[in-house]
């Protein structure tokens, strides 16, 4: 199968926690996190996302925890929960004991709005005792006031800043199990604030562009600002916070990771050509088909589809799999040696029974196995092409000559 090579800095060290099974930093993969939508205290409803979640990728589920029902809830939820559970504090200390009492595997604490000391500590302590970690969940958009005018605004100092004051209250108590986040739905000052928390602190670092909107806009800003920092080395933990079901979060989280190489690929990676002038099928139509067949079957292979035999299995040499189409017919490759020619109307057939085929058989096995003719009927369907083609596909000559014909018709 393709190794995924990660072209990054190298990580930046960071400490390691655990939240419940999954550890955070320190060199563990990058982990994907989302947030339920349902009311917490609806037990079924919640663990119905959460099991969502987890099958589209989530590592962690967080559940907000703004009333007593939702943290009874909450230790319902746990013990049935297949990923550890993040209870999500605004304003209430109290709701941050209660849902340590619900057995949460870790807190989010909003230093913007739970600001009383005294409060902050108690809270700190009782997760000491217990062994539970603390997210110090900053954002731009609820930065503590006496911060906003102390910095003129939400800068990256401030955001960093605020982290930094709620650390220092867990250190009176002798509480360090913590990872921090410095959002911001502006992607810029989100980047710039993740940097400075980079440098000042060593704990890990969960990276979010808060509220970024519905995809496919939300998608890109969270992409832009996680993608970037990640390919720095920043980042132990991610989550996409869009307006939309949030499987989708989790799916777009995991995909990221799998793009960048920094989760072992889990699914069908699909790679399609764009199609120019030379396509000899509808790509469009062609790979939709094979996505459709092939992403229920969660094999974990690099599949491409390309238009062209005379340049697709060559551009898609990396491909574990690929179909070419030409001349009414469709070359089949691995790793960019066709094993099969195929009608063009059973290319898609073909191709779902050999990916199947290569999970069972390995590579080495279905390379050897190939049809001995493929790659001479490939070569003379790629000559046959050329030749009749050319490399003319735009009918340049032609139309230069209507070109000619027009202007000189326009002058006389
Ligand atoms: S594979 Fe063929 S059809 Fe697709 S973009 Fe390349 S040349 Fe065009």
């Amino acid at each position: 199968m393709a190794r995924p090579v990660l072209i990054t800095a190298e990580r930046r060290k960071t400490r390691q926690i655990r939240v419940g099974d999954v550890a955070i930093g320190g060199g563990a993969p990058v982990s994907v996190q989302s947030m339920t939508t349902t009311k917490t205290a609806d037990v079924d409803g919640t663990l119905s996302q959460i099991y969502a979640l987890a099958a589209a990728g989530a590592d962690i589920v967080r559940c907000t925890c703004n009333e007593q029902a939702a943290a009874e809830g909450l230790a319902r939820i746990i013990p049935r929960s297949p990923v550890p559970i993040v209870a999500d504090i605004h304003f209430h200390h109290e709701m941050a004991l209660a849902a340590l009492e619900a057995g949460v595997h870790g807190l989010r604490l909003n230093p913007g709005n739970l600001r009383k000391p005294e409060e902050i500590k108690l809270v700190a302590s009782e997760a000491r005792d217990r062994g539970v970690p603390i997210r110090i969940g900053v954002n731009a958009g609820s930065l503590h006031p006496d911060l906003y005018k102390r910095f003129g605004g939400a800068t990256p100092e401030a955001l960093v800043e605020s982290a930094r004051m709620e650390l220092a209250y867990f250190e009176e108590v002798g509480f360090n199990d913590v990872k921090i986040s410095v959002k911001a739905s502006n992607v810029p000052l989100m980047i710039e604030s993740y940097r400075l928390a980079s440098e000042t602190f060593d704990h890990p670092l969960h990276l979010g562009v808060t509220e970024a909107g519905p995809p496919p806009a939300g998608l890109l800003k969270a992409t832009a600002g996680i993608a970037t920092l990640l390919a720095e080395g920043i980042g132990d933990t991610i989550r996409y916070s869009l307006t939309a079901d949030p499987v989708e979060e989790a799916r777009a989280g995991r995909q990221l990771l799998e793009a960048l190489g920094l989760r072992e690929r889990k699914g069908l990676d699909l790679i399609a050509c764009p199609s120019c002038g030379r396509a000899e099928i509808d790509v469009i139509g062609v790979a939709k088909q094979v996505q459709a067949a092939l992403e229920e079957k969660h094999l974990p292979i690099q599949v491409a589809v390309m238009g062209c035999v005379v340049n697709g299995p060559g551009e898609a040499r990396e491909a574990d799999l690929g179909i070419a189409a030409g001349r009414k017919k469709g070359h089949l490759f691995i790793k960019g040696k066709i094993i099969r020619v195929v009608p063009e109307a059973e290319m898609v057939e073909a191709l779902v029974a050999e990916a199947d085929r290569i999970v069972a058989e390995g590579i080495e096995a279905r390379l050897a196995a190939a049809d001995s003719s493929a790659e001479a009927e490939a070569a003379e369907d790629r000559r046959a092409l050329l030749s009749q083609k050319g490399e003319d596909v735009n009918n340049s000559e032609a139309r230069v000559e209507l070109i000619r014909k027009t202007v000189a018709s326009e002058k006389g």
